[in-house]
């Protein structure tokens, strides 16, 4: 058989950091980036006698993003215990939710929204501390230790390494939408283990899987993925089997590589936690998270498209981020939708791209530029200077109107002005007027960058053509 007679078959496991400033369990921080050990409480480091104090904060956002994933949430859930040995988990147990997760059921659609991926459960547990190697030394760092995680698994439906990338960023759009998680990949909020197997294409049962450890890029995930199907295919098609393992993913080598079978498979002897009462959410919990849920990426799309006459690309591009959405929903507020589109999507994105920065730092921020749209609606200046003023905005941070003033950009409107500029241009140009008259209309074009030069393109085009073509046909 060749790689074309083979389908992958993919089911994520993502850990998402629930955008807590505390952790599940205690009130110690959470921020990212601090010294080592100090954002560790008695509860963290598993002191004797110290008990867990659920935060309310984490369930709350585990079921917004259920609801958003239009998925059933588990009026009853409760949290056990996960029992194993590591240096970075003091407690010997992690705490997660095995039996009851809190969400059950939802789904994210991709491809085009033509492709449904079931989500099989989102549960709360938390993060174990991390493992510092120096030398040939090992330290401890129990400042994640705690913190709220969401996982969130998929059911087998993903085929590809780039739907697994699709399924991803459709996750993460909607997680920064709503706020639950930060999304941020590189800080580790938002990481995933990637399940993988293959099988004959026409079968329908799956083959056995390896998984794929803690991805913390989209572009690893596909990566891995690649190598993984690959190693998988040459292995069944010299006759062998597959034995169900775990895999690392080395960054460096771009391969996967074995590091504990099945057969070593830990038993958790998962079992309910005893220092922690079971959750109970009540309908109208529930409901009022659902109505704290704001529009979602796709419902947004969507109304752009029909509401505001977008087409599906420009649609798409500003409801890919909330932040865009929401810079693009500020110049709506007093400009036409085309307008705003194509000073979003072309001029702003334009040197956004070029600086290399994306809109939340943009120096030019939502209200200055629906300031300069303002001018050039009115007629202050000329869209061509209009792009001029933004170059301006975005090198010095300084609103329309002041380099408007500055640079004396206001447009020349006045009729009997632009007459004067182009009588004397006439008058100064009198061979081309008689070769104009005379059939070569073309030259219509050069009268008009006369004015624009002499005006320094401040004469209004719209008064221009008005005088010019009454001047020459006369
Ligand atoms: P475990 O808890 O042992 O990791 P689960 O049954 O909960 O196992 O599955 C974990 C993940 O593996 C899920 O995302 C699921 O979609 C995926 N998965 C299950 N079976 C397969 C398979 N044969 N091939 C690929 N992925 C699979
Ligand atoms: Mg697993």
């Amino acid at each position: 058989m060749t790689k074309g007679d083979w389908e992958a078959v993919i089911g994520l496991e993502v850990h998402a950091q629930v955008s807590s400033k505390t952790k599940l369990f205690s009130s110690s921080s959470t921020e990212f980036g601090a010294e080592h050990n100090t954002q560790v409480s008695l509860v963290d480091a598993a002191m004797p006698g110290t008990l867990p104090i659920l935060n309310y904060y984490s369930i709350e956002q585990t079921i917004r993003t259920g609801l958003a994933l239009s998925a059933e949430i588990n009026k009853s859930s409760y949290f056990d215990r996960k029992n194993y040995f590591y240096p970075d988990l003091p407690q010997g147990y992690q705490i997660t939710q095995f039996f009851e997760p809190i969400v059950k059921n939802g789904r994210i659609f991709i491809n085009n929204n033509e492709k449904e991926i079931r989500i099989a459960r989102i549960h709360l547990e938390q993060d174990a501390g991390k493992s510092v190697h120096e030398e040939s030394k090992t330290y401890v760092d129990l400042n994640r230790a705690g913190v709220a995680l969401m996982e969130i698994v998929s059911e087998p439906d993903l085929r590809s390494p780039e739907e697994a990338a699709e399924f991803m960023k459709k996750l993460r759009q909607i997680l920064r939408y709503i706020g639950s998680c930060d999304g941020d990949m590189e800080k580790g909020s938002l990481r995933c283990d990637v399940n993988v197997s293959v099988r004959p294409k026409g079968s329908s049962t799956f083959g056995t899987r390896c998984e794929i450890k803690n991805l913390n890029s989209i572009c690893y995930i596909v990566q891995a993925i690649d190598y993984e199907i690959q190693r998988q295919i040459e292995i069944l098609e010299s006759g062998e089997k597959i034995s169900q393992d775990t895999l690392l993913f080395d960054v460096s080598l771009g391969k996967t590589k074995v590091v504990r079978n099945k057969e070593d498979a830990s038993d958790y002897r998962y079992f309910p936690e005893p220092d922690l009462l079971p959750v109970e959410i009540s309908q109208d919990e529930i409901d009022s998270i659902r109505s704290s849920l704001p529009e979602l990426p796709d419902q947004k799309k969507l109304r752009y498209i029909r509401e505001l006459s977008i087409n599906k690309y420009d649609a798409d591009v500003i409801t890919s981020d909330k932040a865009i959405a929401n810079y693009f929903e500020e110049l709506i507020k007093k400009h036409d939708s085309k307008l705003a589109v194509t000073w979003l999507t072309v001029e702003l994105f334009g040197h956004l791209n070029k600086a290399g920065i994306d809109i939340v730092s943009s120096p030019v921020k939502a209200n200055a530029l629906s300031e300069l749209l303002d001018f050039i609606v009115d007629g202050t200046i000329s869209a061509k200077l209009g792009k001029q003023v933004l170059d301006i905005m975005f090198e010095t941070g300084k609103p329309a109107s002041l380099i408007i003033k500055e640079q004396d950009l206001k447009q020349i409107t006045d009729k009997g002005q632009i007459s004067e500029i182009i009588d004397k241009i006439i008058n100064d140009n009198q061979d081309k007027v008689q070769e104009y008259k005379n059939g070569k209309t073309k030259l219509y074009g050069f009268f008009v960058g006369e004015v624009m030069k002499f005006t320094k393109g401040k004469a209004s085009p719209d008064v221009v053509n008005l005088v010019l073509s009454e001047k020459l046909s006369s």
